[in-house]
């Protein structure tokens, strides 16, 4: 069984953002882009499936411009097989993202596929859903436990306040949750492997995918700074400026 791992490179979560002057996106010129940590999460699971004899290979796929190699090869570092990257200098948006993906996916037969819960630059918790959806293939969100058995996966999934534990046939798709696994340290001598690893490329333009995008940014901004707290001399004082001047949120 082959397993496809999405990876997207964004803004790497010790960065902090900065939004452009003209307010039209993030800033990311000269900044440091690495592995969305839930792809991170993605792939460990699927290389952990590889190593119990569940899954034959890993395909990590990227979608995106040629610097996405970077993150293809640091996955791969952790243990993908081969890569795909998925090329394209244009904004995608999740649908069309999971169209690349479903065009991957068919091409390569894959019957498991693990996407990142949420990328955390746009926060869309939304290609793998819609990848499944486009795929017709059964899906389970928000996986904290994956366990494959012949040709049932069953999956534990993070729920409010609780656990909800799923039975689907595969083929299937899931989305990786923050405590599904924690991703092994990538050593040197598998940087050095990676680089040795197949990476394909396939052109965007080549494939007559629409990826036109269906919704218009209209504006991004940064929150309001915090106001500074304010020190009181007592209690009573404490008391007094509650009463008068805290709000019901
Ligand atoms: P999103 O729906 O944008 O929050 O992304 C959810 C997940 O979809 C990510 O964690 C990735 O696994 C996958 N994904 C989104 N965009 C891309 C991309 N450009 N290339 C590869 N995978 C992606």
């Amino acid at each position: 069984m082959k397993i496809l791992v999405a990876v997207k490179r964004v803004l790497d979560y010790n960065v902090k953002a900065r939004v452009k002057s003209d307010g039209s996106g993030v800033d990311l010129a000269n900044q440091k882009l690495s592995m969305n940590p839930f792809d991170e999460i993605a792939c460990e699971e699927a290389v952990r499936l590889r190593e119990a004899g569940v899954a034959s290979e890993v395909i990590v796929v990227s979608c995106g411009p040629t610097a996405c190699q970077e993150t293809l090869r640091s996955a791969m570092a952790i243990g993908a097989d081969r890569a795909v990257l998925v090329e394209t200098d244009a904004a995608l948006e999740p649908l069309a993202v999971a169209k690349l993906m479903q065009y991957v996916a068919t091409k390569e037969g894959v019957q498991f596929a693990i996407f990142g819960k949420q990328a955390i630059d746009d926060d869309a918790g939304q290609t793998g859903q819609m990848f499944g959806a486009l795929m017709g293939w059964a899906q389970a969100s928000f996986a904290s436990k994956v366990q494959i058995s012949g040709d049932t996966a069953t999956i534990t999934r993070e729920i409010d306040g609780g656990l909800e534990t799923l039975a689907m046939k595969l083929p299937a798709v899931i989305t990786a949750d923050l405590r599904l696994n924690e991703p092994r340290f990538i050593t040197l001598p598998n940087i050095m492997k990676a680089k040795k690893k197949p990476l394909e490329v396939i052109k965007v333009a080549e494939l007559g995918i629409d990826i036109a995008p269906r919704t218009v940014t209209l504006h991004v901004s940064e929150s309001a700074a915090r106001k500074a707290g304010i020190k009181v001399a007592d209690t009573a004082e404490l008391v007094k400026r509650l009463k008068e001047e805290a709000k019901v949120i």
